[in-house]
């Protein structure tokens, strides 16, 4: 019987050590529950290589914690006893908000991954000035705060999606070109408004969706991918080898701006013929439905689906103009896809945003121009995919952050006894 405690090995006795190993167990725990499903504590033990006694004080203190629950006798492996399975809880979660151009997406999950809420509100971030979208931002994760509570949910955590550069250890928007934001300290102003106790996250909007379609997507689990959300503009999240590619400074990603046609549109940026004036959602509004193109309109901008639902209806009635319009948009996207294949030679590119909606329309001339345009004989092998997750995957990808969070130091996270009475927003 050697030491099944193989984590504890070569440990000294200093308290820095052993609280960093007892944090170091209780996340490795956590995570082979969400892994494997509910497991009973002998099952822990055996497949962690960690002692019983030990799985059960780490389960004791999950359990204090409200990260994991108890449910029904689980079998333990062919020799083992039934026990008590330990499966992750319901009750705590977290929460991700998207901003964008036009919209608001929020999204709201349990530990098991459960969607709690899901929604997405017109916005208007063009009409508002910074302090003003920063309000709306506000109020709008209080209430998404607040009505998981009410669900009997209660909230650890919140990243915000924004489509710009990040600068993530600080919470500060360096640059959102669309948004007209610069050095915005978007984590120090929300946290104003809500829990102190909450943790408050900001990063890219293609970023966090690019982990959620690693996690839960179309194409979940593929090592190599890159994830391309469509959108007014277009941002960019390249998974690499299982990993998001950050960069020295975290801005990696921006592909949206990469500098395609020399003689070509201003863009939001201020530099001209980057992609997204060839591929953006106000680009193809502009040259499918030109009748309804962004800026011509009095008021606040409709909802960003109902523009794409326009170009589709157009489609259906065979509009040859919008045909040839959208098959225009395709192959740019080709072509902007074939040097993100010449660099990092992903398998898949899962198509987010609108670009999901118009996926069947897109992606034959995209896929054609992309086999064209790849140095590589194999570009072939990577396709066009597009995103089920909808316009909430920033959203959710920003959910999973809290998670991972969560996961990996489960110390972090102090919970009041009671659901709801830690919460400040739950007015
Ligand atoms: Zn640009």
């Amino acid at each position: 019987m050697a030491s099944k405690e193989r984590a504890g090995a070569g440990s000294v006795d200093e308290p820095t050590d052993q609280l960093a190993l007892r944090r170091a167990n209780l996340s490795r725990t956590l995570r082979h529950i969400r892994t494997n499903g509910p497991r009973s504590r002998a099952a822990i033990a055996a497949a962690t290589g960690l002692h019983k006694a030990t799985v059960s004080s780490l389960v004791d203190e999950l359990l204090s914690r409200r990260l994991v629950r108890e449910i029904g006798t689980e079998h333990s492996g062919s020799a083992g006893r039934p026990g008590r399975g330990i499966a992750l809880s319901p009750d705590v979660g977290a929460v991700g908000i998207e901003i964008n151009v036009d919209y608001l997406a929020v999204h709201g999950s349990d530990l098991t991954g459960r969607t709690v809420i899901e929604k997405r509100v017109s916005f208007d971030a063009k009409g508002r000035d910074v302090e003003r979208c920063l309000d709306d931002l506000t109020q709008a994760a209080q209430r998404t705060l607040a009505e998981l509570v009410r669900r009997g949910v209660t909230p650890v955590g919140l990243t915000v999606a924004v489509p710009g550069l990040v600068d993530v250890a600080r919470g500060v928007v360096v640059l959102a070109p669309n948004l007209g934001w610069r050095d915005v300290p978007v984590a120090t102003r929300l946290a104003h408004g809500l829990d102190p106790d909450l943790w408050i996250g900001v990063d890219n909007d293609a970023n966090l969706a690019a982990l959620a379609e690693y996690t839960w997507g179309v194409a979940a689990g593929t090592d190599d991918l890159v994830y391309l959300t469509g959108e007014v503009g277009v941002g960019g999240g390249v998974i690499v080898n299982g990993r998001l590619l950050r960069g020295a400074d975290g801005f990696s990603g921006e592909v949206g701006h990469l500098p395609l046609d020399p003689g070509g549109d201003l863009c939001g940026c201020g530099r001209v013929g980057c992609w997204e004036t060839k591929v953006g959602l106000a680009e193809l509004v502009r040259r499918a439905t030109p009748d309804v193109a962004y800026g011509l309109e009095q008021g606040p901008i409709p909802d960003p689906e109902e523009r794409v639902a326009e170009v589709l209806r157009r489609l259906g009635r065979g509009d040859k103009a919008v045909a040839t319009a959208v098959a225009e948009v395709g192959r740019w996207l080709g072509h902007g896809g074939a040097i993100l294949v010449n660099l990092f030679n992903p398998r898949v590119i899962v198509l987010g945003g609108y670009f999901a909606e118009l996926a069947d329309h897109l992606i034959p001339s995209a896929q054609a121009n992309l086999a064209r345009m790849a140095v590589a004989s194999t570009a072939a092998r990577c396709h066009f995919v597009a995103s089920h997750l909808g316009f909430t995957a920033a959203a959710r990808g920003g959910a999973g952050v809290v998670v991972e969070r969560m996961i990996e130091d489960p110390t972090a996270v102090s919970l009041a006894p009671a659901p709801s009475s830690s919460l400040a927003v739950a007015r």
